[in-house]
């Protein structure tokens, strides 16, 4: 019998099950794939290697989350600071969004002039700058009297960020520039959807300012990989089963059972890193179905589609770029493309002289569902994303070695999830609606980026901080 079973190694059951691991606790971590690290993972596709999601390590810097999990756990990851974090190019404007924001300042001001460009960024700067000073919040919906702790604890925050918290980014932005063209708006749009997974329409300032914020952090590059950081984070834990689905789950009075194929685990705490969209059907008992089938209102349907090359050039690139256009790309929610490259050095995630590419772009992922229509779609878009990438970084064909696409369904065959990107944080789901670290369910925990706090890495993080404060450990 262990102590604790964690499903799942993303960003949230990874650091979650490395934390407990950390503490003495006995655990047992179990993963589908044979990568650990789900949205966050590497794989390799006929002899080259790519990450399948999140290129970016967010928050790895002193005094924020993730630096605060990595060195509660014990390790340090091997990365490279980027900076400029992405290189934005719109109506062939190239502006990277340096860390520093006097140099970003100027390169806004010529791309996208405005008399009140540096008072906007400079709130954002410090709206970015207050809020990473106070994380660490407790948030529990459990109960009634966890409610009332969970809102006194918020309370500092909803004092400080007051004006913002209460009004919608798109009202917001629009009172605040006044007369503002369309480039300019689908510009700030654009970087907010990675980050946010909403338009500005449904969030409220503080998320804009935050989305729009995260370039004046410390961004990093995860050397050989985002799966090699995972394998690093989870060395120490001798109870990882890799190739490990966990295809039921039943909770008798005292304990947990597992199935999976090669037999049945005993825990007497679970900690589900799988969405809350996809928890209900690996459960027996029909209170567990009920209480995650109660989330199924909070799913967006909002994915992704991923585009993957390797490319052999001598060509320099940035780590980041994102390329946003005036009209929508057919099939997707969006104007923009995110293209991330590995870096020149990294010879673990392209051998020397290549580059792996990880491109994606959101979408709906009930577009995906019709299979007659799935393969002209999957073509159609594959070929328009690339002349796009192609067009706008001077890739010539002849350096192409391969590419390929993956779809909401492809994501749903490898990770068991379609739904991408966790709880958009609109101004509708915003606390205390968001599923929280515990359940109503005895022994029973969720992790990642469907519940508390949000996504990316900084968003779960904050969420397996809360996790291990419910846990008392
Ligand atoms: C295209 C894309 C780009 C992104 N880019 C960035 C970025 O650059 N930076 C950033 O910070 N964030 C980024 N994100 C967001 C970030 O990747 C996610 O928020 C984060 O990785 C989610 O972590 P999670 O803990 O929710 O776990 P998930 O990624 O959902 O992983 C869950 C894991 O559980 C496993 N699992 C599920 N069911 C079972 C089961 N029954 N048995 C065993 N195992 C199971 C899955 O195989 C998977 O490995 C991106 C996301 C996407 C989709």
């Amino acid at each position: 019998m262990f102590e604790y079973a964690v499903v799942g190694s993303g960003v949230g059951g990874a650091a979650s099950a490395a934390l407990l691991n950390a503490k003495g606790k006995n655990v047992i971590l179990f993963e589908k794939e044979p990568y650990l690290g789900g949205c966050s993972s590497t794989f390799t596709h006929r002899g080259y290697a790519y990450n399948t999601g999140a290129t970016t390590l967010a928050g790895y810097q002193e005094n924020f989350i993730v630096k605060e999990v990595f060195d509660t756990i014990g390790f340090t990851p091997e990365l490279i600071e980027t900076d400029p974090t992405i290189v934005v190019l719109q109506n062939g404007k190239v502006t990277p969004r340096y860390k520093d924001l006097n140099a970003f300042l100027e390169l806004v001001q010529k791309n996208y002039p405005h008399t009140k460009n540096r008072e906007f960024w400079e709130l954002v700067y410090r709206i970015n700058e207050d809020f990473y000073k106070r994380y660490g919040h407790f948030y529990s919906n459990r109960n009634f009297f966890k409610k009332l702790c969970s809102l006194a604890s918020f309370i500092p925050l909803g004092v400080s960020f007051a004006p913002y918290l209460f009004q919608n980014a798109q009202s917001f932005i629009e009172k605040f520039f006044g007369v503002m063209d369309e480039e300019y708006r689908q510009f700030l749009e654009s970087q907010v959807l990675i980050v946010a997974q909403a338009p500005l329409r449904e969030i409220n300032f503080l998320t804009a300012a935050l989305s729009l914020g995260y370039t004046f952090n410390e961004n990093h590059y995860v050397v050989g990989g985002m799966s090699h950081l995972f394998d690093t984070m989870t060395c120490g834990i001798k109870n990882l089963k890799r190739e490990s689905e966990i295809l039921s789950i039943k909770r008798d009075e005292k304990h947990f059972e597992l199935q999976t194929k090669e037999g049945v685990f005993y825990a007497e705490k679970l900690i589900l890193n799988s969405t809350v969209y996809e928890s209900a059907k690996l459960f027996q008992n029909r209170d567990i179905q009920s209480y995650y089938n109660s989330y199924e209102h909070l799913n967006n349907y909002q994915s992704s589609f991923m585009l993957y090359m390797t490319i052999r050039s001598k060509k320099e690139f940035e780590h980041h770029y994102q390329i946003i256009q005036d009209e929508r790309f057919t099939h997707t929610l969006s104007n923009a493309l995110f293209v991330s490259f590995s870096d020149k050095k990294d010879k673990v995630l392209a051998p020397e002289g290549h580059y792996s590419i990880t491109a994606s772009i959101h979408t709906d992922l009930r577009w995906w569902q019709d299979k007659v229509l799935y393969k002209t779609q999957k073509k159609e878009l594959q070929e328009l994303l690339l002349d796009t990438i192609i067009n706008h970084l001077g890739i010539e064909k002849d350096e192409i070695v391969q590419t390929f696409s993956a779809t909401p369904r492809t994501f749903q065959r490898y990770i068991n999830r379609s739904q991408l990107g966790g709880n958009a944080i609109t101004m509708k789901n915003f606390l205390p609606k968001l599923p929280s670290n515990d359940t109503p369910i005895e022994g029973l925990y969720n992790v990642g980026d469907s519940v508390y706090a949000a996504q990316g890495w900084p968003g779960v993080m904050l969420g397996v901080k809360n996790l291990m404060r419910l846990l008392d450990v």
